[in-house]
């Protein structure tokens, strides 16, 4: 049976139960603890296969509503769903959001004093839990496997299963551990949850997990509401600062960058700025990391600049949106940390500037790293695959769905090759010349240069470096003065997307590839994306965000009420805002403004526990004038 504490109970499906039963049921939780109207997509058909005792594979781009295909199920089956998941430092949010719910919850990880843990295993022990929250290195711990011995398990949630893929990007060692949960209790269904998955990594889960008879729900991994956006680099904080200025003034949004130092920099500059911005990176102290974060998920409108440790399955609904001020290692980094936008499906937008220096970095970053041969092959597919959605002229859009197994879209219209479809050129003879001068530096001298000096090269010159190298009496020496030195490095970078040339070493030295010798020798023509003197501004209509409901001037300050009231509320109690209600419940309700209990109950989000707890002072707001 369901454990949530409701006044009448849900019929119970366990025994001899129909499908049709088990739905019912399934809808009736939905509807009262959630407080929503209908599942969306697959959760449907996912949460009835679970209820039956069947395992799964849930594959759902971030905010698509995977939580519920294992919450509902491990209320209405009997016994306690456990849930996996390597999000330690959100646990107590989770907890305090299902709690909010009357949901009763708990988690169980390293962070904990010993008698916390124990008052969790003794509710558990009970069965007075309805979820449990469990860290992955707990399960190589004996004693917790004899813990959930003791217990009755409803189904095991295994969330961020792309972690056990060891080619991924995102690897856990204690991942590998989860197979044991099908030896020991082969009866409980396993749920695997993630984000993240190219056929390969589905594929490793799938054998990792021993999830082979499992059934696999792949649902579609667009965004619709995510405007991409990927401009080249030239003062990336000036930049960066006016689009938070021009587009998301007052919004809450995530800044990422690769070193701790630009992390530091950026969130100081954009204070000095007049926004408010919080650093987060791996070397800050804990407390000073886990109370900024707190900030950003308790805040309206706070910006976090952060190296990528920040933000995994945070579950902050209203970021609006995220910027890259660095290339990312991996399409599924990219795709992971810009689904952080706009969970609650209200226009947002992952806007990302990229340049010449973030290839060289990235390539002297695989070369540094640690580990064989092909492991660092594997880095540099990642790099190319990241390298030619950068450098598309076609729809971004199609170029990420395609990537995650879901070819021949139709160009999207809400990204900014869509909005402003790049001009193209033929690049044949400049690449040719820059190719030549990589050749000549090493036939003739047996030498080689990174990008920057090459350029003077072929630009003519007469610097220090290339006076000292006897450079200006190369052949090649000048031939390209018809380029201006930002165009060059466009050149450069996008011959290196294309594998036409090769960056190596700390010192990000060119060299040609094989394909190189088809553009100097066999007539390889090389269409070119023409560099924007600045980037264009999207158009317009994407600025204007299309909310899901539409405020009257008169409502919009009700809503505005609402909010004040919202954040008293969840400061008193401890919790995120959003654990207490959704922009999109608060805009609903100052849209509809119900008069009564049984109104408000019908609102999205309002299920039976908040409607019993923050009704009446919801009706106090609506009441005043
Ligand atoms: P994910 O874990 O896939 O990123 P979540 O489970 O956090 O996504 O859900 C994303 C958002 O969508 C949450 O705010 C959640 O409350 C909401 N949501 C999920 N399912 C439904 C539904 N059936 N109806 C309305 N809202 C939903
Ligand atoms: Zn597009």
């Amino acid at each position: 049976m369901g454990r949530v504490t409701l006044p009448d109970q849900v019929g119970t499906p366990t025994t001899a139960s129909t499908a049709a039963a088990e739905s019912g049921a399934a809808q009736e939780v939905l509807r009262r603890v959630f407080g929503y109207d209908r599942f969306r997509g697959d959760q449907a058909e996912i949460v009835a296969h679970v209820i039956d005792g069947g395992d799964a594979l849930v594959l759902m781009p971030t905010g698509g509503g995977k939580s519920l295909c294992y919450q509902v199920p491990a209320l209405v089956r009997p016994g306690v769903g456990v849930v996996v998941s390597p999000l330690i430092a959100l646990m107590q949010d989770q907890v305090d959001a299902l709690s909010a719910l009357g949901v009763r919850a708990g988690f169980l990880n390293s962070t904990q004093y010993p008698d916390e843990r124990r008052t969790v295993e003794a509710q558990f022990v009970a069965g007075e839990l309805d979820l449990l929250y469990l860290a992955p290195e707990r399960l190589r711990l004996e004693s917790t496997t004899q813990l959930l011995a003791r217990g009755e398990i409803a189904l095991f949630a295994i969330d961020e299963a792309h972690c056990v893929s060891q080619w991924g990007h995102d690897f856990r060692p204690d991942y590998l551990e989860l197979s044991v949960l099908h030896q020991r209790w082969p009866k409980v269904p396993r749920v695997a949850l993630t984000a993240t998955a190219t056929e390969r990594t589905r594929d490793e889960i799938v054998h990792r997990l021993d999830l082979g008879s499992s059934r696999q729900f792949v649902a579609s991994f667009d965004r619709p509401n995510i405007q991409y956006r990927i401009e080249p680099k030239n003062r990336p904080e000036r930049q960066l600062l006016d689009f938070i200025r021009t587009e998301h003034a007052g919004d809450a949004g995530i800044v990422y960058c690769l070193s701790r130092n630009s992390v530091e920099k950026t969130a100081a500059f954009l204070n000095e700025n007049g926004i408010s911005a919080v650093p987060y990176h791996a070397g800050l102290d804990n407390r000073v990391r886990a109370a900024n974060q707190s900030r950003f998920l308790r805040e309206e409108g706070l910006v976090v600049v952060a190296t990528i440790a920040f933000g995994m399955g945070i579950d902050k609904p209203d970021v609006r949106f995220v910027a890259h001020l660095d290339l990312p290692k991996s399409v599924e980094g990219y795709y992971q940390e810009t689904g952080r936008a706009g969970r609650d499906g209200q226009p947002s937008t992952a806007w990302m500037v990229y340049g010449l220096a973030d290839v060289v970095q990235q390539r002297k970053l695989i070369d540094n790293s640690e580990g064989d041969a092909a492991h660092r092959r594997q880095l540099q597919l990642h790099l190319d695959a990241m390298l030619a959605l950068c450098e598309t002229v076609g729809c971004r859009r199609t170029r990420l769905l395609a990537y995650f197994g879901q070819p021949d879209q139709t160009p999207c219209g809400n990204c900014d090759t869509c909005l402003t479809p790049p001009e193209s050129w033929d690049g044949t003879v400049a690449a040719q010349k820059l190719l030549s001068t990589v050749l000549r530096l090493k036939r003739e001298r047996g030498q080689s240069f990174g990008a920057g000096h090459i350029i003077e090269i072929l630009l003519g010159k007469q610097n220090p470096k290339v006076l000292q190298y006897d450079h200006h009496e190369l052949k090649v020496f000048g031939i390209g003065t018809d380029l201006r030195d930002t165009e060059w490095r466009g050149v450069v970078r996008q011959l290196l997307a294309a594998g036409l040339l090769a960056v190596h070493g700390d010192y990000g030295v060119l060299t040609l590839t094989e394909a190189s010798n088809e553009v100097l020798f066999d007539g390889r023509k090389v269409p070119l994306r023409r560099e924007p003197e600045r980037a264009a501004k999207p158009a317009r209509a994407a600025k204007s965000p299309k909310v899901a409901v539409e405020l009257a001037p008169a409502d919009a300050s009700l809503f505005d009420r609402l909010r004040k009231w919202r954040a008293a509320t969840a400061k008193e109690q401890g919790v995120p805002a959003y654990v207490v209600f959704h922009d999109a419940t608060l805009r609903e309700i100052a849209a509809r403004k119900p008069a009564s209990l049984a109104e408000l109950g019908a609102i999205s989000g309002i299920g039976e526990n908040k409607l019993a707890k923050y009704g009446a002072g919801v009706l106090e707001v609506l009441a005043e004038e």
